[in-house]
């Protein structure tokens, strides 16, 4: 198991402020992600769950710089990237580099393939026109696409093979860490396995460490090593793979583990159907962020917020953990 952190997120907190009233005076703000805390390990796949607007699309433009933060740290070599200038947020765009949920919005629709995975090469990297071809062939190969799909157009390619173009790209700068924000989620289903054994292969080759962020914790389950389970903004749970899987500790990851196919009908987890919506970010539930929709809700749910509960493999925050 990897054990040297590559990042360290310390209280990492994320508000949007919108404006209302009369000439927009007054500012609103909305709280999407609250003092989180996180490591992620070199050579790891950390996978992160939750349903859409718990801020795990947040989390990860905020480790890209892509928005600001509001407070905390994100620590990488030595260095808060909440403090770097322009010319070391470029430096870091080279070590840190997404891919995202739809290929065909994400790639430029006007550049033929192998202007879009060279493109990174051209602007960060002074190579020859021959280092380029070298560099062109080798992405190719790695990503399972063939030299006819150069010359191609982002809407000549099918879905698995445009988003094998957007990895392409993001190794271009062979980087060592990976956002992956639902790579698979636009996909077919039989794309969607071909795309998760690409990505294994490729973490294996070059040493990468994943950030894999789904909807669905099926999908997580066959390519991290850890899961952070994330609601309204905080971090629910928090263990290895095998873990989480074997014996969820919090009532949203077991409502969450029991919507998941099992392979083995032997093992078939009974249903646990979550009533109500997600509540809004703007204003979350007193207490426990999850007491509105938790089947196992207690009186202290309501006005005091669970705090972590360790396990030997993971942690997570539920005051029925601590015997109350
Ligand atoms: Fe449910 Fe209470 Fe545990 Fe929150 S603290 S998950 S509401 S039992």
């Amino acid at each position: 198991m990897a054990t040297t952190p590559l990042i360290t997120i310390n209280k990492l907190t994320k508000d949007y402020v919108s404006r209302g009233g009369l000439l927009g005076r007054q500012r609103n703000a909305v709280r999407v992600i609250e003092d989180l805390d996180l490591t992620i390990y070199e050579g790891e796949t950390l996978g992160i769950v939750g349903e859409s607007g718990c801020g795990k699309s947040t989390l990860a433009n905020t480790l890209l710089r892509l928005i600001s933060a509001t407070s905390g740290e994100i620590n990488y070599n030595g260095a808060n990237i909440l403090d770097l200038d322009k010319a070391a947020l470029r430096d870091l765009r080279q070590h840190f580099q997404m891919v995202f949920q739809n290929p065909f919005t994400s790639l430029n629709p006007r550049m033929r393939v192998g202007d879009i995975i060279a493109e990174p090469l051209r602007t960060h990297l002074s190579l020859s026109s021959r280092e380029i071809m070298e560099e062109l062939s080798r992405l190719l190969s790695e990503c399972g696409l063939k030299d006819e799909h150069l010359g191609r157009y982002p809407h000549e390619l099918s879905g698995g093979q445009a988003q094998r173009v957007a990895i392409a790209r993001a190794l271009a700068l062979r980087p060592k860490f990976l956002i992956l924000d639902e790579p698979t989620s636009a996909l077919d289903v039989s794309v969607q396995a071909q795309i998760i054994n690409l990505l294994v292969r490729l973490q294996k080759r070059n040493g990468l460490t994943y950030l894999f962020i789904s909807h669905d914790i099926g999908v997580v389950q066959h390519i991290a090593d850890r899961i952070a389970v994330m609601y309204l903004g905080e971090i629910v749970e928090m263990g290895t793979s095998e873990a989480v899987f074997a014996n969820p500790q919090h009532p949203y990851t077991q409502a969450l583990l029991s919507a998941t196919p099992q392979p083995d009908t032997n093992a078939a987890r009974e249903r646990i159907v979550l009533s109500g919506n997600v509540p809004s970010v703007a204003d979350p539930p007193s207490g426990c962020r999850f007491h509105t929709r938790c089947p196992h809700i207690i009186a202290q749910c309501k006005t005091d917020a669970p705090t972590k509960v360790r396990s030997e493999s993971g942690w997570a925050t539920c005051h029925l953990l601590t015997g109350v």
